[in-house]
């Protein structure tokens, strides 16, 4: 079906959410302006509150991700204008990818996948060892969809899962500490699965990253503004922190050169929900937000 409504597109990449043929269905907008009552953005892209002004008649925001950090929320929502993202859809691809980033992690596996595609077990024989993951006690910060989901992913081989969110959660069976620098003292791995924006920033600042220690593991599929990076860098580089998996940067995709040749470190190009059955899940959810709207039927999820 085409719809004649013209929709203001941000996402940079469509073709990563195999929306390259939208145009046939709406009439994409790259600028904003009068006219306009939808706008389309991924997480990354956001909307900023310039542009919701240039949209004088938008009444939907339609972010085809599930974190909405950069999206002015509180300045659309006073303008009358409603914001959707996409939960649930990714949460099992981006729990994946953090259990994978602690395996690769521990067991050392993008820098021995190196070491043998660089010729160096033959030259230089079997590398050293790297460490069990098995037994570890498990800090999971932010509980709620996605860093549920990894608790139960770990349940299994961790030693014991503790979480810290704002408040404990109705139901979990996991034990709660109150407060993040207590939940990294006593964890031996802290997964970081809070929700991005101010209220988040730097929450993982030094004395996070300290408590976690020298044999401490940080994981961060999250946001990178969740985490202060130039007090991480400091830790990996001098020792201080025992190693941490990224899948997303303060500044992205720009990554601190100095972890480039750390050992310890993973690195990814923010990867969490890029799986083709994740991204075509969370481009349905979105569009049926838009269709929604347009049909004049309640949204399916508003934030
Ligand atoms: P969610 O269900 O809303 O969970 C967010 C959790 O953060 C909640 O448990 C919330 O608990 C906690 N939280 C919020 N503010 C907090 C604070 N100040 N201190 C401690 N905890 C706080 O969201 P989700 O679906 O699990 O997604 C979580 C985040 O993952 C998203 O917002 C997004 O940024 C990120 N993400 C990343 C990728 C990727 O590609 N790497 C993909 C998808 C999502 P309380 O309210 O009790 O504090």
């Amino acid at each position: 079906m085409t719809d004649t409504s013209p929709v203001l597109m941000l996402m940079k990449r469509p073709d990563l959410f195999g929306l390259e043929g939208l145009g046939e269905r709406y009439s994409l907008q790259s600028e904003p302006g009068p006219g306009i009552a939808v706008a389309l953005t991924g997480g990354n892209e956001g909307i900023d509150a310039a542009t919701i002004d240039a949209c004088p008649d938008l009444k939907l925001i339609a972010v085809c991700a599930v974190g909405y950090d950069k999206v002015d929320v509180e300045y659309a929502k006073a303008r009358g204008i409603a914001v959707t993202n996409t939960p649930d859809v990714l949460t099992d691809d981006v729990a994946d990818l953090a259990l994978a980033l602690m395996l690769s992690v521990f067991r050392k596996i993008p820098h021995y996948d190196q070491y043998v595609r660089e010729g160096r077990w033959a030259s230089e024989g079997t590398p050293g060892l790297s460490r069990s993951l098995t037994g570890r006690r498990i800090g999971i910060l932010g509980l709620g969809r996605i860093g549920l989901a990894i608790a139960e992913r770990v349940r299994p081989i961790a030693g014991e899962i503790a979480y810290h969110s704002r408040s404990p959660k109705a139901g979990a069976e996991w034990r709660y500490e109150a407060d993040p620098v207590a939940l990294a003292q006593w964890a031996e791995v802290l997964v970081v699965a809070v929700a991005g924006g101010g209220g988040t920033k730097g929450l993982v600042g030094k004395a996070v990253i300290e408590a976690l220690g020298p044999e401490g593991v940080l994981i961060n599929i999250a946001r990178g503004s969740v985490v202060d990076e130039e007090a991480l860098v400091e830790a990996l580089v001098s020792g201080k922190l025992g190693g941490a998996g990224l899948d997303v940067f303060a500044d992205e995709p720009h990554v601190p050169e100095a972890l480039f040749g750390l050992e310890s470190v993973v690195l990814l190009p923010h990867q969490g929900s890029a799986t083709r059955e994740t991204r075509a899940q969370m481009a349905k959810l979105a569009i049926d937000n838009i269709e929604a709207y347009l049909g004049g039927k309640p949204l399916l999820t508003p934030v």
